[in-house]
């Protein structure tokens, strides 16, 4: 078992690479047999997807290494180049004479999401895609960089949740003073960073033929079951659904916290002792999780022993580290690999069991017949990841002793209060990219326009610039992986079914989950929910039956 310490992947030689695909290219010509060709290839692809995986993953465990940064760069300057030779490989592939052998080895999938690639990449966009990395990257580093100052320490944007999370309620005030006064500082460059990206991006879509940014938003998340107008009537639905439960929580949560009207530092927190946390420190959290996958049956228990033992967790919150939590993939390894930033709430024990559904779905995977078809689309990932949060349910006492009921029940608050706010952050990026032009000042009217509809509740007191609408730039995906976010709440609302369905029968629930983990990428979103035994979001009352049994949970009725 190679340690994550260890793993290495050679620098590509671009050169060298490029005459590859020229002798995959000239052999499908050629009249070779294809699939051997096809397997030569994806050797090919996954050796760069290796070095690309450890290079960001090495970035963002230290951003301000020189080596790590350089290394990054190069990356940036070479995905589009390669992007562009696989987008030659497959466009000869899906030519017609090549289909039949191709959808018999693979199903018709795999032609649905190169279709996608080829419709949102073309050569003439790779000194974009280079440019987009570099505003990528500032802006990850301007985040990192932060140093807030809070009653004697000092904090990063990873750590200070601890104090906004706080019981007392001035100390979660303070902090979360301190934390928005970040973003009032660096507001002008933040607003700089998006617009720049913005016209990048839109001007990108028009090259490649696209009235704006929107549809090839979509093409670039593979989106190739569903389009925007079945996400406006799941935005729908959660509006008219969620809103008002997530409203009877708000007054609940005024009640028990005594508090008259809550403030946008109240949110998160549901009583007045505070929000459990985790009674241990990372490594007692390591061990206490170990036992829980043992519990969990051979498959948790083999996965996650083979992560910890091969160093492929990286949960501590340190100086220039990256902020957020992911999971990334070693193809030559065959093994994924966590990133968190654990800051000691119970936010910790949430991301660490939803990255190791991403990871266990993964390794799930791994031995998928071609590598497109190891991960699904993202809106399917993010079914593993929060499902896995709730199956992890019945072992929580293991991290927050006698409240873990309590935890549970934070959490499924929380699940239910995500969903508006993940809407939100869909809708905003839509009327962004309709209006490209928009003046900065714009955009955060937008964006407080969003909050009011799905967020009402939402009071920022005299925070200024959150209460103008500066909230959006705390929001990676918004800045990273425009469209990315819907997924979340689409993903939520099938985790939520495996919730319901585990409270009837657990080993059911828990076979299903591991049949949708194997299934990998190899279908489509909607597809998938469906060999999982789901139903779709996009279907007319989906929410019903699972708000019903929330609201019994939360309010006993
Ligand atoms: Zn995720």
């Amino acid at each position: 078992m190679t340690q994550f310490a260890e793993m290495s992947s050679p620098t590509p030689d671009i050169e060298a690479l490029e005459s590859q695909y020229q002798v995959l290219l000239d052999d499908l010509a050629g009249g070779a047999e294809q699939t051997s060709v096809v397997s030569r290839w994806d050797r090919l692809r996954k050796t760069f997807s290796t070095w690309g995986a450890l290079t960001h993953v090495r970035y963002t465990l230290d951003t301000k290494n020189a080596e790590n940064r350089a290394a990054k760069e190069l990356l940036d300057e070479l995905s589009p180049r390669v992007e562009s030779l696989d987008s030659r490989v497959k466009a000869t592939l899906l030519e017609a004479d090549h289909k039949g052998s191709l959808s018999s080895d693979h199903g018709d999938h795999l032609a649905a999401l190169w279709g996608a690639d080829l419709a949102s990449f073309d050569p003439v966009i790779s000194d974009d895609l280079v440019t987009e990395s570099k505003l990528r990257n500032r802006y990850v580093e301007l985040l990192a960089s932060a140093q807030l100052e809070f009653r004697g320490e000092t904090h990063n944007l990873s750590t200070i949740p601890r104090y906004t999370l706080d019981p007392d309620r001035n100390i979660r005030r303070e902090a979360t003073a301190v934390q928005w006064a970040f973003f009032q500082e660096n507001g002008d460059e933040l607003d700089t960073i998006f617009d720049e990206m913005v016209k990048l991006r839109t001007s990108m879509a028009r090259k490649l033929g696209y009235e704006n940014f929107i549809e090839l938003g979509y093409q670039r998340m593979q989106r190739v079951d569903y389009d925007r107008d079945d996400v406006r009537v799941f935005r729908d639905q959660v509006l008219n659904e969620v809103v008002p439960l997530v409203s009877r929580l708000r007054a609940l949560q005024a009640d028990r916290l005594e508090v008259g009207s809550l403030k946008a530092w109240d949110m998160a927190t549901y009583s007045q002792e505070g929000n459990p946390r985790p009674i241990g420190d990372h490594d007692w959290m390591l061990e206490r999780a170990t036992e829980m996958f043992d519990e969990m049956g051979p498959r948790f228990s083999s996965f996650f022993r083979m992560m910890k033992d091969s160093g492929l967790l990286e949960l501590e919150s340190r100086d220039g580290k990256a902020g957020g939590g992911y999971c990334s993939y070693f193809f030559d390894y065959e093994v994924p690999f966590i990133f968190a930033n654990f800051n000691g709430t119970q936010q910790d024990v949430r991301v660490f069991t939803h990255e190791c559904g991403h990871a266990f779905q993964g390794w799930s995977s791994r031995e998928a017949a071609i590598s497109d078809y190891v991960w699904p689309t993202y809106e399917s990932a993010e079914i593993h990841s929060m499902s896995l949060e709730f199956l992890c349910w019945p072992h929580m006492d293991k991290f927050f002793g006698e409240e873990g009921e309590r935890f549970c029940w934070t959490h499924l608050a929380g699940a239910l209060d995500f969903l508006p706010y993940g809407v939100a952050v869909d809708e905003f990026q839509h009327r962004i990219y309709e209006q490209p032009d928009a003046h900065p000042a714009e955009r955060h009217a937008i964006w407080h326009d969003c909050e009011r509809r799905y967020q009402p509740e939402l009071d920022w007191d005299d925070l200024g610039y959150p209460a103008k609408g500066g909230r959006w730039q705390l929001q990676r995906h918004i800045y990273l992986n425009p469209f990315y976010y819907i997924d979340y709440t689409l993903a939520q609302t099938c985790a939520l079914q495996f919730w319901l369905a585990s409270r009837k029968d657990r080993d059911e629930t828990l076979s299903r989950y591991h049949k949708l983990c194997s299934l990998g990428g190899t279908g489509a979103f909607q597809q998938l929910v469906s060999q999982a035994g789901l139903r779709s979001p996009f279907a007319e009352g989906c929410l019903s039956e699972v708000l019903e049994e929330a609201a019994s949970v939360l309010f006993g009725s």
